[in-house]
């Protein structure tokens, strides 16, 4: 049996462990709720002052050229590039995943719509996030093609020759599970079929490789793994061999080839800059870069790698503990035990309870996130994310022992924690 003692242990000798303090972590409280809204990073409030203060409050309009506000969503770009396997000047931080998705889908339809025109069906997965279905019957709608949800099983074989696009996120919201980014755009693109990628739950959780795997088109969030802050820009990519092809459909001038010429016709920035559509969040685009910066201090130690090999080690020891020590609770897992098709987080089951039980955690210290099952295939679930950057194996192990707790007290039927917040 595991032992706190042996937990601390594994905290002590963890060569990653130093990059905990690169956060302000709030005392007392365990935070597993990193794929929803990373920890801030200690460097964040005074980079912000300092935009705030001095770059906006002294220098104002010439902060554009003398700080380099203009080119930050290239530069922070180019380093979030760099955990995703893109090449510099490939990839902009800016706007919200659901618009950048709305950009990339319309463009990926537009390329479809030239080389294929007979193909009319995108596929996607019925659990897929639902800003990104919800997207997607949108622009189908406009662009009169037909969308398919499919169970993850049944993708292989949905790849006929009616379809246009596979849509997919790499590592599910819900469950965990992760997509083989490979096989999958392999399996797509022998079928011709275009692929598009969401990496909300991959992006600084797990190694990607967009060119070696190479997939079309790619989204991901800001405000996960990436630490960026809450409502932090996104980011976009697209296969350099697509990126001049198409306008994208926000055709702003933030993406035009010279915006500041200001003429009356649209001509699109070649590459990802056209992707920009109008003038972009500085504050909020310093804050990202704090953020991603976090994760790029883990490249002398081993990079998204090392992250990855801890991640997997955090959550192996939540499933073992939850399964030793919560037994006969009901617990399920809907997180595959695979390392190779899990992300960076345990999603537990149970068919009573699941929203109340968080709730009580909560209010223990410990922050997971509860997310509703759809009552047919899919069950209510209890979700915790497990950022290896600050995440530690003690913490896994009082995280454990307070769901013991709640779950052996019964405290979790208090009506105070069944009462449902708008935010989940
Ligand atoms: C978190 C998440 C989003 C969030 O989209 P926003 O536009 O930032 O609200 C989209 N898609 C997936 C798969 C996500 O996990």
């Amino acid at each position: 049996m595991t032992t706190l003692a042996d937990c601390l242990h594994r905290d002590a000798i963890d060569p990653l462990r130093g990059l905990r303090n690169k956060f302000d972590l709030p005392e007392n409280l365990i935070y597993l709720d990193g794929n929803s809204l990373g920890v801030m990073p200690r460097s964040a409030p005074g980079r912000i002052a300092q935009v705030v203060t001095q770059e906006w409050g002294s220098d104002l309009i010439q902060s554009w050229n003398k700080h380099g506000w203009f080119q930050m969503p290239g530069k922070v770009g180019d380093k979030i590039a760099r955990l995703i396997g893109a090449g510099p000047g490939e990839v902009v931080a800016t706007d919200s995943t659901s618009v950048n998705l709305f950009k990339v889908l319309n463009a990926a339809m537009n390329i479809a719509a030239t080389d294929a025109p007979q193909r009319k069906r995108i596929v996607s997965e019925r659990s897929n996030f639902p800003t990104d279905l919800y997207i997607a019957e949108a622009l189908c709608k406009q662009h009169g093609l037909e969308l398919v949800l499919v169970e993850p099983e049944a993708i292989a074989a949905s790849l006929t020759a009616e379809v246009a696009i596979l849509m997919l996120t790499h590592v599910n919201y819900r469950t965990g599970a992760m997509h083989d980014m490979a096989a999958v755009t392999a399996a797509a693109h022998a079928e011709g079929i275009l692929t598009v990628w969401d990496l909300a739950h991959s992006a600084g959780a797990v190694p990607v490789n967009l060119t070696a795997t190479k997939a079309d088109f790619a989204v991901g969030c800001g405000y996960k793994y990436l630490n960026g802050g809450p409502g932090a820009p996104a980011f976009v990519w697209v296969n350099p061999h697509h990126a001049d092809r198409f306008w994208q459909p926000l055709a702003g001038w933030w993406g035009h080839v010279a915006p500041f010429a200001f003429t009356p016709d649209y001509q699109p920035a070649p590459g990802i800059a056209r992707y920009q559509c109008g003038t972009q969040p500085v504050i909020s685009l310093a804050a990202l870069e704090c953020g991603v910066d976090t994760v790029l201090d883990a490249a002398p130690l081993g990079g998204m790698e090392a992250l990855r090999a801890k991640s997997l080690a955090l959550t192996d020891l939540f499933i073992q503990l939850v399964e030793e020590r919560c037994e006969g609770h009901d617990l399920g897992l809907a997180t595959p035990r695979v390392h190779t098709l899990r992300g960076s987080q345990v999603s537990l089951t149970r068919n009573q309870g699941a929203y109340a039980i968080v709730q009580a955690l909560i209010a223990r210290g410990v922050i997971g996130d509860y997310r509703a099952g759809d009552g047919e295939c899919h069950k209510d679930i209890l979700r915790f994310g497990f950022t290896p950057l600050y995440i530690g194996f003690a913490d896994v192990w009082n995280a454990v022992e307070q769901l013991k707790q709640v779950l052996e007290s019964g405290e979790w039927r208090r009506p105070e924690f069944n009462q449902k917040h708008a935010v989940t």
